[in-house]
């Protein structure tokens, strides 16, 4: 039998805004325990909630950028349930009126195809506190430093076919946040954490089997992973006679395992009331063509503008687009060496690679976008070969200068005609066998000589240089 996987994502975004939701508090990350929290977001008597207008901006912005319907009217309401770290015993978020309707985004799948994905609904809430298990030996620490802080929920519709298409739409989703600088997107301090919904049925059938949530994975990496498992175990269960429960699952990174967290029956009954201190939100067409005319240039946007103005193959485009930062050094780099499809080259070649080698991010680039510029204007006006470059390259990235200090400093300067004529004229007096192959038809001796050449004057040759003079000389 052959099977279907089918997945809905709810990803929550923590919204970039200097103070809570509703209420003054702040929301930097990492301050000593409980002390950013204040009596609006303890729910303590007396007290009611202001809505932040940030949040508001920046939900729009979100509607805006995945086309969606903006609700000229939402509503916050209260879900009601108990929990350490939820002292005041209820969540504002929204329900039945959230402030971002049905909206889509376009993922790239296989052999360059693209899909649209489905977004329901965003809505606005505020986060819980956070429970310590570790450090408090059989106790749970309890830090309500989050309590009240913005976040946007995404929930998609049940769209994606593969774990790769999953991880492939929630990328997008991240990188599109981080355009519009609605988040920070930071996964690590779990400002980006998504839900996924995982269910599998029988190819070609209609309606969708039942589903399991795996709850606030925050890694593009143990989405994949979870999802994958977690449509191994529902396939194992069908197949030998069994009947999946609908049921909320842990994912266990270290084990690579899902858990049973807490079944349907189980499940929690909110009830769900629109919050009596909250008035409704009311959004005029005005205020959402403002916000508009303020969008940043989005990834298709400036996708299209790379391959247009810049002459990038819509592959490198792709490439340079899919994070804000990285776009924005690619930028700086074409435009202060005038060498737009070099400095992809280098950005999507050599520094990817060695960025993530040693698991830095672009921000961290011990290269800056000028540097890099710096020595691909010299290696376009041949003042370097390219083996030259990457020692050059090499350099920079160990803190030693600029591209034109370490030129001089290591005296780099490619080897003139002359030299080069002499050299080769030496290597085919020394290889008459091979000029004799290379006379009878065998192209492929070329590479030879060009070798010989380049190892002849220790890469200081200029390939292309070489190629030339050797081709006029065999004939
Ligand atoms: P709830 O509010 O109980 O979490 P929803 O119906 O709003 O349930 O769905 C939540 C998420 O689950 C959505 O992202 C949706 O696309 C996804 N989903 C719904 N049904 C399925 C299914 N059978 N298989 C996979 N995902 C599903
Ligand atoms: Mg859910």
């Amino acid at each position: 039998m052959e099977w279907e996987t089918v997945i809905g994502l709810e990803i929550h975004t923590q919204l970039a805004t200097k103070s809570k939701i509703f209420s003054g508090a702040s929301t930097a990350y990492g301050a000593v325990p409980n002390t950013q929290a204040c009596a609006v977001d303890l729910g303590l008597p007396g007290v009611l909630p202001v809505l932040n207008k940030e949040v508001v901006t920046m939900a729009i912005k979100f509607g805006l950028a995945i086309g969606a319907e903006v609700a000229h009217r939402s509503v916050f309401a209260r879900k009601n349930y108990f929990y350490p770290d939820l002292p005041k015993g209820y969540q504002i978020s929204q329900m039945d009126l959230p402030i971002v309707g049905k909206g889509s985004v376009e993922i790239e799948i296989e052999d360059g195809k693209t899909k649209i994905v489905g977004v329901t609904r965003a809505h606005l809430e505020e986060d819980a506190g956070k429970s310590l298990h570790e450090d408090y030996h059989g106790m749970t620490g309890i830090d309500l430093n989050r309590a009240g802080t913005p976040l946007l929920e995404i929930v998609s519709e049940p769209d994606m076919r593969s774990a790769k298409e999953a991880v492939a739409y929630m990328k997008k989703i991240h990188s599109l946040v981080r355009y519009l600088e609605i988040s920070d997107g930071n996964m690590q301090e779990g400002s980006f954490r998504c839900d996924a919904n995982v269910s599998v049925r029988p190819k070609g059938q209609k309606e969708f089997g039942t589903r399991t949530e795996l709850k606030n994975i925050n890694s593009f990496k143990f989405v994949e992973k979870a999802i994958n498992i977690e449509v191994e175990r529902q396939i194992d269960i069908i197949e030998s006679g069994g009947k999946i429960v609908q049921e909320t699952r842990l994912y266990d990174a270290d084990k690579n395992e899902t858990r049973s967290m807490r079944s349907k029956e189980e499940a929690m009954d909110y009830r769900y009331f629109p919050d009596p201190d909250l008035l409704p939100v009311e959004i005029t067409e005005d205020d959402i063509r403002s916000i508009e005319k303020d969008l940043p240039e989005l990834p298709a946007v400036k996708q299209a503008r790379f391959e247009k103005d810049m002459g990038l193959s819509n592959y490198d485009a792709a490439i340079l687009t899919s994070d804000k930062d990285l776009a924005a050094f690619f930028e700086e780099a074409a435009n202060k060496s005038g060498q737009a499809k070099l400095a992809a080259n280098w950005v999507i070649g050599d520094l990817s690679g060695r960025l993530n080698k040693e698991d830095k991010s672009i921000t961290d680039s011990p290269i800056t976008a000028e540097m890099l510029a710096g020595m691909i204007k010299r290696l376009a006006e041949n003042a370097i070969t390219s083996k030259m470059a990457k020692e050059v390259f090499d350099a920079m990235w160990n803190g030693e200068g600029d591209a034109d200090q370490i030129i001089e400093k290591r005296g780099l300067k490619p080897a003139d005609s002359g030299e080069v004529e002499k050299i080769i004229d030496e290597i085919i007096a020394n290889n008459p066998d091979q000029v004799e192959q290379f006379k009878a038809g065998k192209g492929k001796v070329m590479g030879f000589f060009v070798g010989q050449v380049m190892k002849a004057s220790k890469g200081k040759a200029d390939p292309a240089q070489v190629n030339k003079i050797l081709s006029e000389k065999l004939k």
